[in-house]
């Protein structure tokens, strides 16, 4: 039987370490706690065990699990002296969730949970202290009248700031006991209005409806979102915990707080953190009180005037400040960690590790390895390489001109710029469109998910940099800039107003996560680069690796960005993105609706100096590194115009009428152009295309080596063979040209030739292919494309579904598909049967997916290729696939 139950105070867990599928990440982290002796409330949790039992048995507790939770609730009475229900001196719950990972779709936390209308007076009487006791009822009745009986929060809160305007106060802190005993009695009215039910006074029944309300926010909508964005299983389920509750409001020696044991923004090593003096847990990331700084140094710096606690609160904080080292020394993490103060004595209610920017997790990384708290090994494991992304994205330029209209705080780094909106709604209709937009919210909560995941940056009013948009935000490598009270939002007008600029939706904004401005307009950016820490932790993972990495590249400014990110050549160089530029495409246009072989060449006459240009400038650049240059892949009428200007234009160059223009284009019409006249068997049809293409390859090899300039080394690449015939023949047609030029100019030439495999009969013969091949490169996006039948362009319209159906766990355009894995190492091991050494690599987008990566370690590749902003990603990627391959 699995066990159910765990108290994380009792002797029963002594030495023994449950996991956190079991009990969820903070279950596992307060056992933990307990275990080393740090003041953790007392409590229990209930397994993720009991989460499937409660689906099981139709969304119900089942008796045998109620009984155990009665039990531990007595153990904990026995603990702190004081019994559930009790009208002297009654015990207080808090009830949390605890999935494995944190998620914020999903309930979080009920406070207070005990009283009602007679322990309510008890508390009042036991602590002397009236206001605390019915402030702390209220709050109740707040939280779980919405989360467990479905009413609205903010009807709760309307009805306290009506009752303030009545009143003439401003804040919550001026209102009195009695004050509150009105607002009881309202609050109670709104949950019996809106539920037709009372609020529940039986303290039994207001415990197992908080439970219930855990397990059923597992299956919420909120929930099942964050699941799917972030690839967590929904049999995973949630732990719930129940824990005696500490009082962080009751007087001016109470406290409660977040604190990291490093700074997440730029991963100094500061504690970091915010804290409000008589307040509870949710008053601090709620955003509705702006709390003050853990130390004096962040204090200092940010100008603020309050106390942080460190100055009020010195004993407590130095308590704070030593239980930190030890749990940072024992995690071997930078921790994220919730306290309490309670009549001056320290509770510790929660660890876990801390998320961070990209930026952060880099310096810590590399700071803990220099410190011998992990190992080079742990710090290179420890790196999401995706996470790398916001790195290598371009940050503002400082030179430019910029009118900053407001600043908050730097919640999360990075720059973006797009469209003001106000919903999130309104920021997924602009994503679908390809457009960009800014977030702006008075605050986030869990159900602006998708929108903060749509959006290019995240601005709020409200909020510190623990709150909910600054949280999700940094997870997501989201820029965002959060607590700007220099703005204000008006939802309904849908425009913000800054002290000078009234900013309406739809308008162009920057914000700059990394400082906390606020920018009118478009801002310049400049690009990033790989140095300190960053380039450390690259070093490492280099020495790691036995993959290289490559970039798929085509025009110099890429290459060049690719070879400064570590690129070690290129993998796959598409040449027809050469020919879209203005001047070529008209020269394209004439080779493809030529009549004759004489009229073609002489188009592909007038495109050779441009290719040659271009590869030149490539060679160049990846000097004495491998360059794969593809020869002419999709079919042609993608090059054909399609408007009646671009119609005439070509008649006229071509010398003849538009409706002989109109009836050729018409005849290169494909109902199924990715099956169809393209890859090799352009080749075949239209030899002279890959002369041309072999002969400015050679050409430029001949003129850089007339000017001793050290070149590439060409890997000729062959694309959508499925043939041992077609390869064979365009091998030839390539070797042909090489002897010509060689010939030609008496100078001899270094280059391979090779195909793509990227067609299942290609992988399934590969053995016959590599006869004539001496590398596979494996287009994926083809390869997946065909083997299951998918068009690559237009499966977005279904792939949701699959999704959401579990026929995919994800989109297999981005990850590699187990068949197309199969089909992969079919080839891979068809191949070297025929040639031991035949060159491995892939050059389909999953060249840049480190589950992907991963894969091609084991399948024992030699390179992956990816673009070039991807290359850092795929070094690591690389080293984490070495290291945990073996
Ligand atoms: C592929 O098919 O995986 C590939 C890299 O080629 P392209 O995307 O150009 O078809
Ligand atoms: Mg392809």
């Amino acid at each position: 039987m699995n066990k159910l139950i765990f108290n994380f105070n009792s002797k029963d867990t002594k030495g023994i370490k449950y996991p956190k599928n079991v009990l969820g990440g903070k279950g596992a982290n307060l056992s933990e706690m307990g275990r080393m002796g740090l003041p953790v409330p007392p409590g229990f949790t209930i397994s993720t065990n009991v989460c499937e039992l409660f689906f099981k048995n139709k969304k119900k507790l089942n008796s045998n699990i109620i009984q155990k939770i009665k039990a531990e609730i007595k153990v904990i009475e026995k603990n702190v002296k004081k019994k559930f229900g009790d009208l002297k001196n009654p015990l207080l719950l808090s009830v949390r969730s605890g999935a494995r990972v944190s998620m914020p779709g999903m309930m979080d936390t009920i406070l207070n949970l005990g009283l009602n209308d007679k322990t309510v007076k008890a508390l009042s009487n036991k602590t002397l202290n009236g206001r605390f006791a019915k402030d702390s009822y209220r709050r109740f009745i707040q939280m779980y009248g919405n989360v467990v009986m479905g009413v609205e929060s903010h009807l709760f809160e309307e009805l306290i700031e009506n009752y303030k305007l009545t009143k003439g106060v401003l804040l919550d802190t001026e209102l009195d006991e009695s004050d509150w005993d009105g607002l009881i009695g309202d609050f109670k009215n709104i949950v019996k209005d809106k539920t037709k039910k009372e609020f529940p006074q039986d303290v039994n029944d207001q415990l197992f409806g908080a439970i219930s309300a855990v397990f059923l926010s597992w299956d919420s909508n909120r929930a099942k979102i964050y699941r799917k964005l972030n690839h967590i299983p929904s049999e995973w389920g949630t732990a719930v915990n129940v824990q005696s509750m500490v009082f962080g409001n009751m007087g001016n020696d109470c406290a409660t707080g977040v604190v990291f044991t490093r700074n997440p923004s730029d991963g100094s090593n500061d504690i970091y953190g915010e804290y409000l003096i008589n307040a509870q847990g949710e008053d601090v990331v709620a955003g509705t009180r702006t709390p003050q700084y853990i130390t004096k140094k962040a204090r200092t710096k940010a100008k603020a005037k309050n106390a942080s606690m460190e100055e009020s609160m010195p004993k407590t904080f130095e308590q704070l400040e030593k239980i930190l080292k030890k749990l940072e020394k024992h995690y071997r993490d930078m921790q994220d960690v919730e306290f309490t103060v309670e009549n001056n004595n320290l509770w510790i209610l929660q660890t876990r590790s801390g998320k961070r920017t990209s930026k952060s997790a880099v310096k810590i990384a590399v700071d803990m390895v220099k410190e011998k708290l992990i190992t080079k090994k742990d710090a290179i494991l420890r790196i999401d390489p995706n996470s790398l992304d916001s790195l290598l994205h371009p940050t503002l330029d400082e030179k430019s001109k910029i009118n900053v209209i407001a600043k908050g705080l730097p919640a999360s780094p990075g720059a973006a710029s797009g469209k003001v909106v106000f919903t999130s709604e309104e920021a997924e209709r602009l994503n679908g469109m390809m457009q960009e937009a800014i977030l702006v919210r008075i605050e986030t909560s869990p159900e602006d998910i998708q929108g903060m995941h749509a959006a290019k940056g995240i601005l709020t009013a409200r909020g510190g940099m623990t709150s909910h948009a600054a949280v999700v935000a940094r997870g997501m490598g989201r820029p965002c800039v959060s607590g700007s009270s220099e703005i204000d939002i008006n939802y309904d007008k849908k425009i913000f107003k800054t002290a000078g600029t009234i900013v309406k939706e739809g308008d162009l904004i920057t914000i700059d996560g990394s400082t906390g401005r606020i920018i009118l307009g478009d801002v310049p950016t400049v690009k990033p680069e790989i140095s300190g820490d960053f380039s450390k932790l690259m070093s490492w993972a280099d020495k790691v690796r036995k993959l290289k990495v490559r970039t798929n590249s085509e025009t110099p400014a890429d290459t060049k960005i690719a070879r400064d990110f570590g690129a070690e050549g290129i993998g796959l160089c598409r040449t027809e993105h050469m020919f879209f530029d203005e001047e070529r495409i008209l020269s394209v246009r004439e080779m493809i609706l030529s009549k004759t072989k004489e009229d073609r060449a002489k188009a592909l006459e007038k495109l050779l100096p441009h290719q040659k240009r271009d590869f030149i400038e490539i060679f160049k650049i990846m000097s004495n590194l491998p360059v794969t240059v593809r020869l002419l892949d999709p079919p042609l009428h993608e090059f054909l115009p399609n408007s009646d200007k671009e119609i005439s234009e070509i008649a006229n160059i071509v010398g003849a009428d538009i409706k002989e223009v109109r009836s050729r284009i018409s005849e290169l019409h494909e109902q199924n152009p990715m099956l169809g006249h393209r890859g090799c068997r352009l080749g075949i049809s239209y030899p002279e295309i890959y002369e041309m293409q072999s002969r400015a390859i050679f050409e430029s090899l001949v003129e850089l080596k007339k000017r001793n300039i050290k070149a590439a080394i060409p890997e000729i690449m062959i694309p959508l063979v499925s043939t041992e015939a077609e390869i064979k023949i365009m091998k030839g047609l390539v070797q042909n040209i090489a002897k010509r030029v060689q010939d030609e100019n008496k100078i001899k030439i270094n280059f391979t030739v090779g195909t793509m495999i990227e067609l299942p009969r290609a992988a399934i013969k590969a053995r016959d292919i590599a006869k004539h091949a001496e590398f596979f490169s494996f287009g994926t996006n083809d390869l997946t494309q065909t083997t299951f039948g998918i068009s690559r362009d237009d499966s977005g319209k279904f792939l949701n579904d699959y999704i959401d159906n579990k026929i995919f766990s994800i989109d297999p355009f981005i990850s590699i598909d187990e068949g197309v894995k199969d089909l992969i190492s079919i080839a891979v091991s068809e191949g070297k049967k025929q040639n031991k050494k035949i060159k491995l690599g892939i050059c389909g987008e999953h060249g840049g997916d480190p589950k992907s990566i991963s894969f091609c370690s084991k399948a024992g590749l030699n390179y992956v290729s990816c673009s070039p902003y991807r290359v850092p990603i795929a070094r690591l990627a690389s080293a984490q696939a070495e290291l945990l391959n073996k």
